[in-house]
């Protein structure tokens, strides 16, 4: 196979490139190349305004979700020239973070089950970053096991009226829009009972609870609905088929996490190339080699294992239950790399002021963050049963709750 640039896409590059050099925010480059992971704290500025400041930029010149049909906001790149765009963007690529969600999971959804109306309506503002969306799947009992939710749906003329509490809901202070996944008939298997919808985020009955973490920002929320009424022809799929309307959403999710998601290795190879602990640059030590040479094996193989999805999307099909590996291993990679700099910073490991320490403090944000990309889109676990079983055909797991009514499946408090 031949990686290098046909004519077309030298071309493309090319255009690519001048159009970033004339219009990125360059002002924002040191602090974005020392970001670790997630949606970088810029101290130069608030992250959401110049996040939305540069993908408007991008929408306006044609450069916002290149790979999207042209009428609902994108340009009808092929894969590959979004491959080559994601590469010119490089650091700037990091203020796509509050985008992600809605762009990368929601937007498949609803080019997938949207009405056409509502496609021209709602996709173009997504592209360009003026409606922030947000997926509301997760609850306080729900979770791996989403399927098990519990927030109801019930209709009323042609209305849906919606009671519960949603989890873990990344973005919801920043979002107009929400998609939904609610329990609509109890009375059935749990797959067979779940309808997905999307809704006004400041519609009365919505309260977004932000959740304080301990690095200080709150990047999830709480949602809690009380008689959140949501017209009928905002509902995504047939009623009874949110699940499958789910997998859709699921299925994207994993791939944008594990296609977008930096595995800490070209930060980790600059840094050892220059980090000198009295003997000479760290990289000269034979463990040092070693691993980085397991490492770039592996994010090789991350790299053309997200290639051949897009080239997939590309031919009209759906992600498949395979994308599930890039997430699985970009996720521990993350936090094997950002663990192994900080054991070799030593005592300075412990630092995280960027002005005091020489790795200026990326591989701690790292460390941080990586266990969250363990959990968020699916747990290692998770994807481990959904390789064993969609993809090698093992046996699978046992569920006890397999093929009864939702409202008969025994609880701890019935
Ligand atoms: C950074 C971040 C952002 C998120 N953003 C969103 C969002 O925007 N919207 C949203 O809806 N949700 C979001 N989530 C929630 C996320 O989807 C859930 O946390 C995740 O699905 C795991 O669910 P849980 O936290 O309830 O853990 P649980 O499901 O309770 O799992 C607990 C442990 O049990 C293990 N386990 C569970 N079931 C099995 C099994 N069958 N076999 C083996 N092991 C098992 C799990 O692997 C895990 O280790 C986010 C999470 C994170 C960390």
């Amino acid at each position: 196979m031949n990686f290098d640039d046909t004519p077309d896409e030298a071309r493309f590059r090319a255009e690519a490139r001048a159009w970033i050099q004339a219009h990125a925010p360059h002002h924002l480059k040191a602090e974005l190349e020392l970001a670790g992971f997630g949606q970088p704290p810029l101290r130069s500025g608030d992250v959401i305004a110049e996040s939305r400041a540069w993908q408007k930029k991008k929408a306006e010149a044609g450069w916002a979700c290149l790979h999207w049909p042209v009428e609902y906001g994108g340009r009808g790149a092929s894969p590959i020239e979004r491959v080559i765009w994601q590469q010119e963007e490089g650091v700037y690529g990091k203020l796509a973070g509050v985008f992600i969600i809605g762009q990368g999971m929601i937007a498949p959804t609803l080019m997938a089950y949207a009405a056409e109306p509502h496609k021209r309506r709602y996709l173009p503002p997504l592209a360009s970053g003026e409606e922030i969306w947000c997926q509301l799947f997760s609850e306080p009992g729900a979770g791996s096991d989403l399927a098990g939710l519990r927030t109801r749906a019930e209709r009323d003329g042609d209305d849906w009226v919606i009671n519960g509490q949603k989890i873990w809901t990344s973005g919801a202070q920043h979002s107009r829009f929400g998609m939904i996944l609610t329990r609509t008939d109890p009375t059935v298997a749990k797959h067979d009972g779940l309808t997905m919808f999307f809704f006004d985020m400041a519609s009365p009955g919505v309260e977004v609870r932000p959740i304080k973490q301990v690095n200080g920002q709150s990047g999830f929320n709480e949602v809690y609905f009380t008689n959140l009424r949501v017209p009928d022809h905002q509902r995504l799929g047939a009623a009874g088929q949110g699940w499958r309307v789910s997998l859709t959403t699921l299925m994207n999710e994993r791939l944008s996490i594990g296609a977008g998601m930096p595995t800490g290795f070209p930060e980790l190879l600059d840094w050892a190339c220059e980090f000198d602990t009295g003997d000479g640059p760290v990289i000269d030590r034979p463990e040092v080699r070693s691993k980085l040479a397991t490492w770039a094996v592996r994010t090789s193989g991350l790299k053309y294992t997200a290639w051949r999805s897009m080239s997939a999307l590309s031919k009209g099909q759906t992600p498949g239950p395979e994308n599930s590996i890039g997430k699985l291993v970009a996720g521990s990679t993350l936090q094997e790399i950002a663990q192994f700099a900080l054991d070799l910073q030593g005592p300075a490991g412990v630092l995280q002021d960027e002005s005091q320490t020489e790795a200026s403090s990326r591989f701690q944000a790292m460390l941080l963050r990586s266990p969250a990309t363990r959990i968020e889109g699916g747990t290692d676990e998770i994807l481990r049963n959904i390789i064993a079983e969609r993809v090698l055909g093992l046996p699978a797991d046992l569920r006890a709750d397999r093929g009864i009514p939702f409202n008969q499946v025994p609880t701890r408090a019935g």
